[in-house]
């Protein structure tokens, strides 16, 4: 499975993370990478940067050593009822908005809280991805939230750094398991390296592997191509970004 995109990075700004938006890029062109998606964590994460460090993210260039730079954010899902942390008004500025859980923010709760903050923060429309949904601290039915997300037209992320399965017993078996479910009920499935420091951008190989053992049609694989990417972003409703227009 080719990747052309990397949905999920971090730069310094996220608090707890090591490497400039330009080291990545350098990385990105490093892997071969078209298109970079920068995004840090929104503002209730602990160290977190403001919200006008989003909304000012206008002024990067849309370049960045050859590489399309997409203005991104993680948010936090806030509560049941799926809010995340960013101001609506905001949503106009971002290109890319990934919701997920983090400890600090949403307590991991009951099966049921997190299938319901689920599927309420896919019916908000206001995320394009749902990120690391593979950490098994955060179980939810994954029938109901994935045939949701896949009639919304909200990616499922399988992230990297997930499949390394450092930190916690149970991620790589239910990172394959949403995959499959994701196949089953035909859902956009988006990658992300979730990189904290620049050596880790791009590194997608777990992911390939798992998209190419549960046999995923590259076509429902957002990330396959910079025109699939570019092409999501028009079905989630945004303009095109004129500048990419040689991607799509
Ligand atoms: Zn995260
Ligand atoms: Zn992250």
């Amino acid at each position: 499975m080719q990747i052309e995109v990397d949905t999920h990075t971090h730069t310094i700004a996220s608090g707890h993370a090591y490497s400039t938006i330009i080291e990545n890029a350098k990385a990105a062109k490093q892997q071969g990478l078209k298109i970079l998606c920068t995004t840090d964590h929104a503002e209730l994460m602990p160290g977190a940067p403001h919200p006008w460090f989003f909304a000012n993210q206008r002024i990067l260039p849309r370049f960045l050593d050859g590489v399309a730079i997409i203005r991104g954010v993680e948010a936090n899902i806030m509560d049941e009822a799926g809010n995340i942390d960013i101001d609506p008004m905001m949503d106009e500025h971002l290109d890319w908005v990934i919701g997920s859980f983090h400890d600090p923010v949403f307590a991991p709760d009951t099966k049921d809280s997190h299938t319901k903050a689920l599927i309420n923060l896919i019916k908000n429309g206001r995320v394009d991805a749902l990120g690391h949904l593979g950490n098994p601290k955060y179980d939810f039915d994954f029938d109901q939230v994935i045939n949701l997300a896949a009639v919304h037209n909200v990616a499922i992320e399988i992230n990297n750094s997930t499949l390394l399965g450092h930190s916690r017993v149970g991620s790589i078996e239910r990172c394959y398991e949403i995959a499959k479910v994701a196949k089953k009920y035909g859902a956009y499935i988006t990658t992300g390296s979730d990189a904290h420091f620049c050596d880790a951008i791009g590194k997608l190989d777990l992911a390939k592997k798992l998209l190419n053992e549960v046999a995923v049609d590259p076509a429902k694989v957002i990330t396959h191509s910079s025109a699939q990417f570019l092409a999501f972003l028009q079905q989630r409703g945004r303009d095109p970004i004129e500048e990419f227009r040689q991607l799509a």
